[in-house]
């Protein structure tokens, strides 16, 4: 099983990294989203992926440009995926939106087409009858910043055939990145099955007044010999997706989410503190 044509659905925050990392290592790309604005938005993503690349892997101009030619845009479905070896969906992340989309997909990709879920929460047994072909089916999911966070968490489900698994291993190995192979279905994969805990463990040392953000980062960092420690991994995720995660849990009942969820809204999301990407969050950068 060998690729050469990979189509990426959905040219978002994620997509877009996702297509020009693969037109980068020399595949061709097609990149597939709903309408020209869509479109417009990634080609402007990736203008601004060049100068990242350039900063952060002193990629030449010309490397970049070759890159960039390798990739075209379609907002026609059947066109994108015309002669597609893969397909790799970054569309949001809605069950109904993903659902429909493999129905629509199922019907114009040719039989020998593998199709890649980039889902960060949802499991690939969810959508592997809409995709009509559950044994060519499987996650690969990337970390943002694809170029320097070059984690590939690849992950059957119970019907994927072993043979693709091993090759998207593979594809996942040439543009790139790190394979890290899941045998099992396991929701948030092995990152956030281990980060969703701990952050949330930190947030609640901190709502319950047992030690401030820095006390909490410093113990954790000097013991373990980490860069980083919880508050300043939440600054980078971001304190509004910190905060649907606990406001979920709130919702369902556990009070310390709830208490950790009205924290976060009130001292940081409507002070506008929504961490790196603002600027601050609960440092100042
Ligand atoms: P995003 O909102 O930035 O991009 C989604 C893109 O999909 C948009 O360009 C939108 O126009 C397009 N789209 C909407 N409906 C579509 C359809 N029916 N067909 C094709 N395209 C459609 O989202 P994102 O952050 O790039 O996330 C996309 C996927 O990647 C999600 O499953 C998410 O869980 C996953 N992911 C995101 C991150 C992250 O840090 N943002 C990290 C890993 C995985």
């Amino acid at each position: 099983m060998t690729f050469q044509n990979v189509t990426v659905a959905g040219s978002g925050v994620l997509g877009s990294q996702i297509a020009f990392q693969t037109a980068y290592k020399e595949f061709k790309v097609s990149v597939y989203d709903i309408n020209e604005e869509a479109i417009a938005n990634a080609k402007e993503r990736m203008l601004k992926l060049k100068e990242r690349y350039k900063q952060d892997l002193g990629a030449s101009e010309e490397a970049l440009e070759s890159a960039y030619n390798r990739i075209s845009f379609y907002t026609d479905l059947a066109d994108a995926v015309n002669d597609a070896d893969l397909v790799i969906e970054a569309v949001p992340e809605l069950v109904d939106i993903k659902t429909k989309f493999y129905q629509q997909l199922a019907q114009v990709a040719p039989e020998k087409t593998i199709f890649a879920t980039n889902s960060s929460t949802l499991l690939p047994s969810q959508f592997a009858d809409a995709t009509g072909r559950p044994e060519k089916f499987l996650a690969l999911h990337f970390a943002n910043e694809i170029w320097v966070n070059n984690t590939a968490e690849i992950m059957k489900h119970p019907n994927t055939d072993p043979a693709v698994f091993e090759a998207i291993i593979d594809f996942a190995r040439a543009i790139g990145m790190v394979a890290l192979p899941l045998q099992k279905e396991q929701p948030g994969y092995i990152l956030n099955s281990l980060l969703v805990p701990f952050l949330e463990a930190a947030q609640m040392l901190l709502v319950n007044g047992v030690a401030d953000a820095e006390t909490i980062d410093k113990t954790w960092m000097i013991a373990t010999g980490s860069p980083k420690g919880p508050f300043a991994i939440l600054d980078v995720v971001g304190i509004n997706t910190a905060y649907n995660i606990v406001y979920a849990k709130g919702q369902a009942g556990n009070e310390q989410s709830k208490k950790v969820a009205d924290y976060l809204k009130s001292e940081y999301i409507d002070k506008g503190k929504l961490g790196t990407g603002t600027n601050e969050g609960f440092y100042s950068y």
